[in-house]
């Protein structure tokens, strides 16, 4: 069965707010890089100091905001919504050719191999947590530890896989000579995996993620890319990397519908037990002379995806994927990348400033970047960002502890009370601002933001705040409005 032409055609992706004075280098025509349309950007949000202002999202590193073209595929298809894999009904049908069809534009998009197989999960951090629970036995685990907590603690929960924590490097060479050394002094070993993120979900730098792949390769182990930071910034080619799995989220994807996915090689998969038992999982199920219950499991992608699927948040990817790719990546690449130049230059002008980086200040990154800021506790920065500016950036450790830590200066003391800044002048900070972007972030947003920071270290906060549950947030008592 054909899914509904109704369902299956969308408009191209809209360009919006082309901004002639963000030109591309080398005179780029500006409107081919103008942002993607993203729900929520009239959204109108109060400022302590009165009136109200449209939400600059600027968190996109947490969860980007739904693209456009990703809400109206999902709009289109809703009526059609039916169970997958199950019912013989039309609409069931159509629904489960409509997720198989996802499968395949999610393996294109990663340019997977012909015997890949893709997973559909929740997230990464469920992508990671099946295959750590799917590794062979007596698998070795190398992992950086300035990886991302969804990728640094999977791998401890089988008591039989054994994991080596790597110190995090300075420079990208650094990192494949700790991982060769690694790989090379632990030798001989079964099984082994590396897993390393695409991009830093703190710093938004770059990971020499081919160059780490051929290291994990040349010592007979195998390799899985996190890609929760990457696939919404680059192109992620899983035979171009030369990566065994890579995992990503739907909801950094501008697909905020609760999916995510884990693609590659297929025998890993098959030979273990399912991730979740139950119906979708199981080819054959009868009672056992004995009393008890034989299984036989699926072996494609199903052996791992028990329970009715989201066909709407895979179908979301794959509409995502679609747009990216049909956007260009690589123009959205060249207009991010002036966004982060941006960004970098605007906080450069701010003295008190200081952008956090594991491998440099030039190093490339996507538009993920964390700083301090001199004299304030970033808690209380980033409350008046919002408060003051409508400006939704993060603060914190970014489930990213042990890179955190490092790159403010180690020890592990919990921030002071709101308002009094938790690093003296001199002293250290003990966390991070993180701002991010992407394909759908208006210049304004990015200008907006440069300029709030500037007027906060200069002027300091319009308002007062207070700490509730450890965190900001504008003392709506103390002053009215
Ligand atoms: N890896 C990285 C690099 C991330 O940034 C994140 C989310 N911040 C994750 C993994 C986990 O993603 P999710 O919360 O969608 O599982």
């Amino acid at each position: 069965m054909s899914v509904s032409p109704a369902v299956a055609t969308s408009a191209a992706p809209a360009a919006v707010d082309s901004d002639p004075a963000c030109a591309a280098p080398g005179g780029a025509d500006a409107a081919s890089i103008a942002p993607l349309q993203v729900l929520g950007r009239d959204v109108l949000v109060p400022l302590v100091t009165g009136g109200e202002v449209t939400y600059a999202a600027l968190d996109y590193a947490a969860s980007a905001p739904a693209l456009q073209r990703v809400w109206d595929d999902v709009a289109a298809y809703a009526p059609y919504y039916g169970s997958v894999h199950r019912g013989a009904g039309y609409l069931s049908q159509l629904s489960t050719d409509l997720f198989e069809n996802s499968r395949a534009d999610v393996a294109d998009f990663l340019g997977c191999r012909a015997d890949d197989q893709v997973v559909f999960t929740r997230s990464t951090t469920d992508s990671l947590n099946l295959l750590a629970a799917a590794l062979p036995a007596n698998t070795r685990v190398f992992v950086f530890e300035t990886e991302h907590h969804a990728s640094l603690l999977p791998w401890e929960q089988r008591a039989d896989t054994e994991v080596s924590y790597l110190n995090g490097p300075r420079t990208p060479q650094q990192a494949v000579d700790t991982l060769e050394r690694a790989l090379a002094e632990r030798e001989p070993y079964g099984p082994a995996l590396v897993c390393v993120t695409g991009a830093s979900n703190v710093t938004g730098e770059l990971w020499p993620v081919r160059e780490l792949a051929a290291a994990a390769h040349a010592h007979g182990a195998r390799i899985v890319l996190d890609a929760a930071q990457l696939a919404p910034h680059h192109p992620v080619d899983i035979k171009e990397l030369d990566v065994d799995w890579v995992a990503f989220s739907g909801h950094k994807l501008y697909a905020p519908f609760g999916s995510g996915v884990l693609a590659g090689r297929a025998d890993w998969l098959q030979a273990a037990e399912p991730y979740l038992a139950g119906g979708g999982a199981s080819r054959k199920v009868a009672r056992r002379a004995d009393g008890g219950v034989e299984v036989e499991w699926h072996t494609t992608a199903a052996r791992h995806e028990a329970g009715s699927p989201n066909v709407i948040g895979v179908y979301s990817i794959a509409a995502a994927c679609k747009a990216l790719s049909e956007a260009g990546f690589d123009s959205l690449v060249e207009r991010e990348q002036q966004l982060v130049q941006r960004v970098l230059g605007g906080l450069a002008e701010v003295p008190e400033v200081k952008v956090l980086s594991l491998f440099g200040d030039d190093a490339p990154r996507v538009g993920v970047i964390s700083f301090v800021v001199q004299g304030w506790n970033s808690s209380h920065f980033a409350a008046a960002l919002s408060a003051e500016y409508g400006i939704g950036v993060r603060d914190g450790l970014f489930c990213a502890h042990p890179l955190v830590r490092t790159l403010l200066g180690g020890e592990d003391d919990e921030p002071g009370e709101c308002g009094a800044p938790d690093s003296a002048p001199g002293e250290r900070s003990l966390n991070a601002i993180r701002v991010s972007f992407g394909a759908g972030t208006p210049d304004e947003h990015i200008e907006r933001f440069a300029g709030a920071v500037q007027e906060l270290v200069r002027g300091g906060a319009r308002w007062t705040y207070r700490t509730e549950d450890g965190r900001c947030v504008p003392d709506r008592n103390s002053i009215s409005v």
